[in-house]
């Protein structure tokens, strides 16, 4: 075997048990080897040089029935850190995150909107330089050494091309093929990883969060726009063209009183369920032109137009929704977003509306998650880009 193949499986190896003692929390070296088929002194030794690194912790004795006791090995969570960023139109939210997806710091920056991609990205560099230092500045104050940045995680809506870390194209930004991971790259001399951010958003649950547990899970993301995240048997669905998911643009209604929708086309879900539309709903109504917070906080004091208004959007989102169930039979549905807040504005409808048309009960015990409305999800999800790499983690 050439030495290169040699390197190249000890890199695997090692990633598949650094991973596997991730998954298990603490964890002996002989379950190690009988988890991942690897012989005991292949474990043992790649097992060593993680201590010798700090990258593992012996802890504790297992529990065992009579004998030697062996000694459990942990992840040392506090080994490295990454940077998990998400690029919006006028904002920029970023996360210190360590290798066990606690977010240790978080900041957002806003910048002008319609920016040029070149003026935007240095700002966004200015910006990864006080993230950095700031974390620095926090974990010494917390006597915790300085940590390894051990790469950085960006997420951004549109056509992402994360293999080469390119984005194609993003209609909300107005910028088409720009090659954000190789410029950070060579700046910060760190690898840097771009994926969409509804994607990344799917990868976080799957590596730290609801995800967990299941194989087949859509991600569905509410409030300005509607997006999607497929993760089909542990693995991200990313398309031939590196555009699934858009679900938002899924056809609800044909023809030429159709609303418009955001990306110029007519008929689309976002159309009828989205921020937008929940505020032009209320304003079609009765003239009224309030922001969607308004619209939220009216509908919980019981105003009838604006719950109308949320419960009409659940019932189209469910319509939606029951065909991404009847095209994937999925074991889970995580919702987020800006919207995820508001969800008991529309949920009963929703669902009313997934129970009458997906077929052979395909619904029946579908687990349907909503996540907290804060941004942590988002950052962590981003972060986990980088961290993924680090556990040469298989699948997502
Ligand atoms: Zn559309």
């Amino acid at each position: 075997m050439k030495t290169g193949d040699n390197d190249l499986i000890k890199k695997i190896n090692f990633g598949i048990i650094l991973d596997t003692i991730r998954e298990a929390g603490a964890i002996s070296r002989i379950e190690i080897s009988r988890r991942t088929g690897l012989s005991r002194s292949t474990c043992s030794a790649i097992c060593e040089s993680m201590l010798s690194q700090n990258l593992i912790t012996e802890t504790g004795k297992s529990i065992s029935s009579g004998g030697r006791k062996p000694i459990l090995l942990e992840l040392n969570i506090h080994a490295g850190i990454v940077i998990g960023l998400k690029l919006m139109e006028g904002e920029i939210i970023g996360a210190v995150v360590n290798l066990g997806g606690e977010v240790l710091l978080k900041k957002q920056t806003q910048v002008p909107r319609r920016l040029e991609p070149e003026i935007y990205i240095e700002d966004l560099k200015q910006f990864i330089h006080e993230l950095i230092n700031t974390s620095q500045t926090v974990l010494m104050t917390n006597h915790v050494d300085p940590m390894n940045v051990l790469g950085i995680g960006v997420g951004m809506s549109g056509r992402i091309d994360s293999t080469n870390g390119i984005l194609l194209e993003s209609s909300i930004l107005e910028w088409k093929y720009i090659q954000i991971g190789n410029i950070l790259e060579e700046h910060f001399g760190i690898p840097v990883y771009l994926e969409n951010d509804v994607n990344t958003f799917a990868i976080g649950e799957k590596f730290f969060g609801i995800g967990k547990p299941y194989s087949n899970y859509l991600c569905i993301t509410i409030g300005e726009g509607i997006g999607l995240g497929i993760v089909l048997q542990g693995n991200l669905y990313r398309g031939h063209h590196h555009g699934a998911g858009e679900f938002g643009h899924i056809k609800i209604a044909y023809g030429e009183d159709a609303p418009v929708c955001s990306c110029g086309k007519k008929g689309c879900l976002e159309a009828f369920a989205s921020d937008n539309a929940i505020v032009g709903y209320v304003h079609k109504k009765d003239g009224r032109d309030p922001s969607i917070i308004e619209v939220t906080e009216s509908a919980e004091k019981g105003d009838p137009v604006c719950l109308e208004a949320f419960a009409l959007a659940g019932r189209y989102l469910g319509a939606g929704i029951s065909t991404l169930i009847n095209l994937f039979d999925p074991e889970a549905l995580i919702i987020g977003g800006e919207r995820a807040g508001a969800a008991h504005l529309f949920m009963d409808g929703m669902k009313e509306v997934i129970a009458e048309n997906t077929v052979y009960e395909l619904a029946k015990d579908i687990d349907i998650h909503v996540l907290k409305p804060d941004t942590d999800h988002w950052v962590r999800g981003v972060a986990t880009l980088a961290i993924k790499e680090f556990f040469s983690k298989p699948g997502v």
